[in-house]
C-alpha cells in the first residue's frame, strides 16, 4: 500500500535554513506539513492559494493555472507534524494550528524541550510565540492515518530524546523519510545541544536500527541542507555508515 506520486514541496524558513516540508496526495488534495518552524504566511499563502514567494523545490505545479492544467484538487491541511522540538521546527507552529484548525503530532519525549522554545530562540535574537502543546503524542512504529495520506512513525532518539524520523510510502518506489536532524546528507544531527538528551551513541544506534533497513532509494529529506538517499548514506556516511564501522564514529555533527 502506498500513494501513487506524492506531490511535496519544501520551503526552507528562518534563519537556520530549516527544511519544512508539505506533503500532499495529489489524488484527493489531503496534506500534511512536516516542521512548521518559521515563516507560516509564506506557507499558508502558498498552500491556500499559490501566492508569495512560494517553496524552494517541489515535485509540484509552478502556479494555481498549473495546478488546474494537471487537475489538481485544492489543497486542504489535515495534520501538523513534527520531526522533534527544537524552535527552528516547532517554533511557529501556533500559528499554523490557528489558521488550520488541525491537530499537532509530536512525539512525547520532546514535550519537556518543546516548552523551552522560547528560551532557545531568544539565544538566536528570535521572538517567538507562546509554544505550541502537542495535541496528539506519537507512538514509536505506529503507521497514522491522515486524511488519505499515511506515515509511519520511526522513534530516532539520539539527536534529540523525542525525535522521530517520518517515513511515507510510495507504491511504486522510491519511498520517502523526513529524518528532522537525525540524519544529514555527509553528517548526522549534533549531540551536544542544552536540554535535549542528545547521545551520539544512542543516535548511532537509531539510524543503524531504524533508518538503514529501508529501501536503499529511499529518498532522505534532513532538516538541513540537501537531499540524499538511504543507501548512498549507508556506504558513504562518515560518522554512521560503512566507514565509521559498527559503532559509527563520534562527532558532534552539523546543525541544530
Ligand atoms: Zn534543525
Ligand atoms: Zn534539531
Amino acid at each position: 500500500m502506498g500513494l501513487r506520486e506524492p506531490w511535496i514541496e519544501h520551503f526552507f524558513v528562518g534563519p537556520l535554513q530549516m527544511r519544512c516540508s508539505v506533503v500532499t496526495d495529489p489524488a484527493t488534495g489531503d496534506t500534511i506539513i512536516i516542521d512548521g518552524g518559521d515563516e507560516p504566511q509564506r506557507i499558508i499563502d502558498w498552500i491556500d492559494a499559490f501566492e508569495g514567494p512560494g517553496p524552494n523545490w517541489t515535485t509540484g505545479p509552478e502556479n494555481a493555472s498549473a495546478a488546474q492544467e494537471r487537475a489538481l484538487p485544492r489543497r486542504r491541511v489535515v495534520a501538523l507534524v513534527n520531526t522533534h522540538a527544537h524552535f527552528d521546527h516547532s517554533g511557529f507552529i501556533p500559528a499554523l494550528r490557528e489558521h488550520y484548525d488541525v491537530e499537532w503530532y509530536l512525539h512525547p519525549d520532546d514535550d519537556f524541550l518543546q516548552t523551552l522554545a522560547q528560551a532557545s530562540g531568544r539565544r538566536y535574537g528570535l521572538a517567538l510565540p507562546e509554544p505550541a502543546v502537542a495535541d496528539q503524542a506519537f507512538e514509536a512504529g505506529k503507521t497514522y492515518r491522515f486524511g488519505t495520506l499515511e506515515l509511519r512513525v520511526l522513534h530516532t532518539p539520539g539527536h534529540t530524546l523525542g525525535g522521530c524520523c517520518l517515513l511515507v510510502q510510495v507504491e511504486n518506489g522510491p519511498d520517502h523519510v523526513f529524518v528532522g536532524d537525525t540524519l544529514f546528507a555527509g553528517s548526522v544531527g549534533r549531540t551536544d545541544i542544552a536540554n535535549s538528551g542528545g547521545d551520539f551513541d544512542l543516535l548511532a544506534r537509531s539510524i543503524h536500527t531504524q533508518l538503514w533497513p529501508l529501501d536503499e532509494d529511499t529518498i532522505v529529506h534532513p532538516g538541513h541542507g540537501p537531499l540524499t538517499t538511504v543507501g548512498h548514506e549507508k556506504r558513504t556516511n562518515p560518522f554512521v555508515g560503512e566507514p565509521a564501522g559498527a559503532g559509527g564514529t563520534y562527532g558532534f555533527g552539523k546543525y541544530a
